[in-house]
């Protein structure tokens, strides 16, 4: 584990006005730890960042809603669709635990659990299998694995439409609560992979994203809780956030990509940090992240996690020897870049008949998109 080091672990005497901007985040912002998480939370300064409200979240900074929680789309809460050849389902909008870099730590969002409709979910259902280019569905929360029922219930309908050969469960609960992962629920996730042998086309499988930041979240009973799906032949894919004084060094990144291919976890996506409120001090440079894979390509390259960021209208893909083009604005530095994605593609699937703020069409019909950089200076002192 590593040790507890700095100013948002958990063994620091915080200073006075520290002191006072904690209370304010508290009062601002929701706190959750799950029991399991709690012990992992007092042995490991990477992961009580990550949980333990910090001062530094009461400075003036990002969105609420980077994407609208339930976000009604087409007319269906719960369903969100932005690519062509995917959708998203949210059954269930809570988490066992709020991570601080992420936006369901804010009270707006909060009150009593949301979760989709029997009603919701058949409109959906309806949607996705109205339009044979969607192979892929997502099922995200929140964590679907918190009501197993719930997401049994949405697979089940997945399952039948015959064009979606792609279900992937995003989930963080099996670090929150890896003693909720049991052989029947990886049973149940199993039933869903299906091979047809004539027909390869009519096949589909059902994997899962788990969520790891740093080293120390893997623990034996992660770890664990893991193999149940693995050992069952439920591909995992680890994702990560990169973030400022917890993972964003290539060391720190080698070893967690090491330790996922060690115990069967396919490293998958490295994510910059998004542009969250009380996030500011999570987020690096985005070319810090293309130094860290720079640095670690002459490793074997197949250990390479995806890096991306991530905007309104999807991810854009900046991997080791990208160039960056920046633009300041207000005063602000921004990254410009032209997407891979069509305007008119974007526009077909989003209630909206215009781009989000902050993006633009080229000659060419391509989304243009201006994101909001981050920085590599020390932590302002408080
Ligand atoms: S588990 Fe995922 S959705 Fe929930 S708070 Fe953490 S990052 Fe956000």
């Amino acid at each position: 584990m590593s040790t507890i080091s700095n100013e948002t672990s958990n063994k620091k005497k915080l200073s006075e006005r520290e002191r006072q901007m904690q209370q304010e985040v508290l009062k601002r912002f929701r706190s959750k730890v799950s029991p399991s998480l709690g012990k992992l939370v007092k042995e490991s300064d990477a992961v009580a960042k990550q949980f333990i409200p910090s001062p530094y979240e009461a400075l003036e900074f990002g969105t609420e809603k980077p994407f609208e929680e339930g976000k009604n789309n087409h007319g269906i809460y719960g369903l969100e669709r932005i690519y062509e050849d995917r959708a998203v389902l949210t059954p269930y909008f809570e988490c066992s635990a709020y991570c601080r870099y992420c936006f369901k730590k804010t009270r707006t969002l909060g009150g009593e659990a949301k979760r989709m409709t029997d009603e919701n979910i058949d409109a959906a259902i309806a949607y996705i299998g109205s339009d044979a280019r969607i192979k892929t569905v997502l099922i995200t929360g929140g964590d679907p694995f918190i009501d197993q029922e719930l997401l049994e219930q949405v697979l089940v309908k997945v399952a039948e439409i015959p064009h979606v050969r792609n279900i992937r469960v995003g989930t963080r609960n099996i670090l929150f609560q890896p003693e909720a992962i049991t052989d029947e629920l990886a049973e149940m996730i199993a039933r869903f992979n299906h091979i047809d042998y004539e027909n390869p086309a009519n096949s589909r499988n059902i994997s899962v994203g788990l969520s790891i930041n740093h080293k120390d979240e893997l623990t034996p009973d992660v770890i664990r809780a893991a193999q149940r799906f693995i050992s069952r032949g439920i591909i995992i894919r680890g994702q990560t956030v990169l973030m400022k004084g917890i993972n964003d060094n290539p060391q720190a990144i080698l070893e967690l990509i090491s330790m996922f291919l060690a115990v069967g976890i396919v490293p998958y996506y490295l994510f910059h940090c998004m542009p969250v409120i009380g996030a500011k001090h999570f987020r690096t440079s985005v070319q810090r992240g293309i130094d860290i894979l720079n640095a670690i390509s002459r490793f074997s390259g197949s250990t390479a996690p995806h890096y991306v960021y991530v905007t309104p209208i999807g991810k854009h893909r900046v991997g080791p020897g990208h160039h960056l083009e920046y633009v300041e604005i207000e005063g602000l530095k921004y990254i410009k870049a032209t997407t891979p994605y069509k305007a008119t593609d974007f526009l077909e699937f989003s209630d909206n008949d215009k781009l989000p703020p902050l993006h633009e069409i080229n000659e060419d019909g391509y989304v243009v998109s201006y994101y909001l950089d981050g920085d590599d200076d020390e932590l302002e002192v408080l």
